[in-house]
């Protein structure tokens, strides 16, 4: 294949008590205190991604060279198995990577997260699955994406499935009618990892190769922020998947997990970043810049700790919508601080608060919309 709102409630207080275990790694992604990484001072391919930033923005990943860069640092190798040519890094690892990552480019982060969660899925498919489909994607040189949203986040108030999966031919094969609202990267992939219903009404996962007779990549959507993720609809007539990954008894899907949290806590780290370079020359600034620098350690000591040791869903709810209002907050202080040049498009400022949108919308089971909608209304 070619390349082609603030709450004083649970997680919030035990995050700021929390201490960051040890775990003795030495990759290079990781501080030896297993602190997030930050990008520009030790770390090459995350160093990379964040100066190309800029281009990643209008380009997307795939062709400005972020992902390339992750792919030959050996970062992506970490997301797989050692058998099948990774490095299977532990969780707490990947998590500082994705903070890191996220720090320097959130569309890369994006991408990198849609890729992990393919990976994930594929992982729990066949032997034979595995050893094809792995070792390519660990070296980048294949690329992989998720569309399963539909049975997640997305019309799920709708009466009909978006995506069905039924045997019609009598030859036992699968295919897929409908469409996945929303694919990150689709047009920039070899295969798409998603999730249909079947006569029964249960829910089983296919990779198809986006080259598939019947596949079609609607254009990339302008959004408000992170259009070069180039995320489109993709639509399915009759399509027929390359392989069957995972039974809905392994249960493969999983929203609103760490990873979508520490995206949060690594763009929220770029707003206090901007905040603490404003108040060199401010001092006025300073306190508000420290405040912001402590509650982001605080909830990222809850989530390496949670990383680290696991964490009920209910409380992973509560981080993840804590670290929400905290990115949303954090990169409008920036904003404030900037003044009217952080207003201009270009400045890198209007691009962090339209970003820190995206957390209100992405991967929100519900527990998280209702926790970050009471907070909007101060509940
Ligand atoms: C930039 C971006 C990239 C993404 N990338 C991916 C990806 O790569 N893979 C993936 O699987 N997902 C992806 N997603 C999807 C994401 O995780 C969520 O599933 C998505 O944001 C949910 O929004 P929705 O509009 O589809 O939700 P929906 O629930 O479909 O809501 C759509 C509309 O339906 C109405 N509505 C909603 N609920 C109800 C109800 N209960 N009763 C009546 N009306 C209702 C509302 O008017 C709402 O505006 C991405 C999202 C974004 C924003």
């Amino acid at each position: 294949m070619g390349h082609r709102a603030r709450s004083e409630r649970s997680i919030t207080s035990q995050g700021r008590n929390a201490t960051v275990a040890e775990n003795g790694h030495t990759e290079a992604m990781l501080s030896p205190r297993c602190e997030p990484p930050t990008p520009d001072r030790s770390d090459e391919p995350l160093a990379a991604v964040a100066r190309l930033a800029d281009r990643t923005a209008v380009e997307g990943p795939w062709r400005s060279g972020s992902f390339a860069a992750l792919a030959s640092g050996g970062v992506l190798r970490g997301f797989v198995p050692a058998e099948y040519g990774g490095t299977a890094l532990p969780e707490p690892v990947i998590t500082a990577t994705l903070i890191g990552i996220a720090e320097g480019c959130l569309t890369t982060a994006l991408a990198v997260t849609q890729w992990a969660a393919a990976v994930r899925l594929i992982g729990g498919g066949s032997l034979d699955v595995q050893a094809e489909l792995l070792p390519p994607l660990a070296r980048g040189d294949t690329l992989t994406t998720v569309g399963i949203s539909q049975l997640t986040t997305s019309r799920r108030h709708l009466a009909a499935a978006a995506l069905v999966a039924t045997k019609p031919r009598g030859d036992g094969a699968w295919q897929l009618d409908g469409h996945c609202p929303w694919v990150t990267g689709a047009d920039s992939s070899d295969t798409i990892v998603t999730g249909a219903v079947t006569d029964d009404g249960t829910q089983t996962f296919f990779v198809v190769r986006t080259d598939a007779a019947g596949l079609t990549i609607d254009p990339p959507l302008e959004m408000l922020a992170l259009t070069g993720s180039r995320t489109s609809a993709v639509r399915f007539a009759g399509v027929r998947p390359a392989h069957v990954v995972v039974s809905p008894a392994a249960g493969g899907v999983r929203t609103g997990g760490l990873s979508t949290t520490a995206l949060a806590l690594g763009a929220a780290r770029a707003s206090a970043a901007v905040m603490a370079r404003e108040s060199v020359t401010r001092p006025h600034l300073t306190a508000i810049a420290a405040d912001f620098a402590a509650e982001i350690a605080g909830l990222s000591a809850a989530l390496m700790a949670a990383a680290h040791h696991g964490i009920e869903p209910a409380d992973r709810d509560r981080l993840r919508a804590d670290a929400n209002g905290l990115v949303v907050r954090a990169a409008q202080a920036a904003l404030t601080a900037s003044k009217g040049a952080g207003f201009v498009v270009g400045h890198p400022v209007e691009r962090l608060v339209r970003e820190s949108l995206f957390f209100l919308v992405w991967s929100c089971p519900q527990a998280v919309s209702d926790a970050v909608l009471c907070d909007l209304a101060a509940r």
